[in-house]
């Protein structure tokens, strides 16, 4: 028996249909969602994410907007284009992709964001919200998809084992906020744990984002655990994931890579663009 894989891109493209119908319905009151996302330079990944989006946007009717600026911008005038951005009534939700460049500082740039308009949700007002379980602002993207990921395989963490590895803003942090207050045990390790094996071994819901290939290995995950593979990585061109192929003898439940967890995050982008048009508009 193997683990039953998580299908991300077909929940994710279920997600996009019920999000479509959704936005037919609000173009009918003239509201119509958009999303405009800045990019800094010329990374080919950063491009890359960023044409899924667009591509993404206009699938389920969102207009999308992309300002493209050098790679040499002044942190000023990137500034002065969220600025401008937030002051946009046609805008709904503002993306700058990261990673930006050095000279730039990341938060001063994101919390120049309105609040009411940051979809990523990194903005520190939507942080501190998560934490308090309030549901005014905007989870992360992708550790919002993993709980969609979770809920729609009918797999509850409340009172499970769930460990976290990696603690980015980004992945890790909000993800142990989202099993947290759904009632889950949560441990959360990083690149300084002791004996990362032993924790593996007690999680009924492992989700791994450290961004090394096939890290985790199938001898250190509990016979029947969930395990949820944010990993990204490129080896030798091929994409793959965090948690080693070994692993899919032991879990119960895998997400693969690709086509896990990627698509939900997108998805995700989609459902709090369209959530903050219902409520700014
Ligand atoms: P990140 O900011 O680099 O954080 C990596 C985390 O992993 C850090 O907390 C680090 O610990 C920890 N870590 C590194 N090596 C470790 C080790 N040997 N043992 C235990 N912990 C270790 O990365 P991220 O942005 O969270 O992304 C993680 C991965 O997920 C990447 O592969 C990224 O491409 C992928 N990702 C995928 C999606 C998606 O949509 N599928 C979205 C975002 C990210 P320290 O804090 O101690 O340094």
């Amino acid at each position: 028996m193997g683990a039953k894989l998580i299908d991300g891109k077909a929940i994710a493209a279920e997600i996009r249909q019920a999000l479509k119908v959704e936005i037919d319905q609000l173009r009918k009151q003239g509201i119509v969602p958009g999303l405009a996302v800045v990019l800094v330079g010329t990374d080919p990944a950063s491009q890359t994410y960023v044409r899924s989006k667009q591509r993404a946007c206009a699938e389920v009717g969102i207009r999308s907007e992309v300002k493209t600026l050098p790679p040499d911008v002044s942190q000023h005038d990137l500034v002065s284009l969220v600025d401008e951005l937030n002051q946009d009534p046609q805008v709904h939700g503002i993306l700058v992709q990261l990673p930006l460049p050095r000279h730039i500082d990341t938060d001063v740039i994101i919390r120049t964001i309105d609040p009411a308009k940051d979809v990523d949700g990194f903005h520190p007002i939507n942080v501190g919200n998560l934490w308090a379980g309030s549901k005014e602002g905007f989870a992360p993207c992708t550790p919002a998809g993993i709980m969609e990921l979770l809920r729609r395989t009918d797999i509850d963490p409340a009172g499970r084992n769930a460990v976290v590895i990696g603690r980015s803003n980004i992945v890790g942090k909000p993800m142990a906020a989202l099993l947290l207050h759904k009632n889950a045990t949560v441990t959360i390790c990083h690149s300084h744990t002791r004996q990362l094996e032993e924790y593996c071994r007690q999680a009924d819901i492992l989700v791994v984002a450290i961004g090394r290939a096939r890290f985790i290995k199938g001898e250190w995950i509990k016979p029947g655990a969930t395990v949820i593979d944010v990993g990204m990585n490129r080896v030798d061109g091929v994409l793959c994931g965090d948690v080693d192929e070994s692993a899919r003898a032991v879990a119960g439940y895998i997400t693969p890579v690709p086509g896990g967890v990627g698509p939900m995050t997108i998805a995700e982008l989609l459902c709090n663009t369209v959530i903050a048009a219902k409520r700014i508009s």
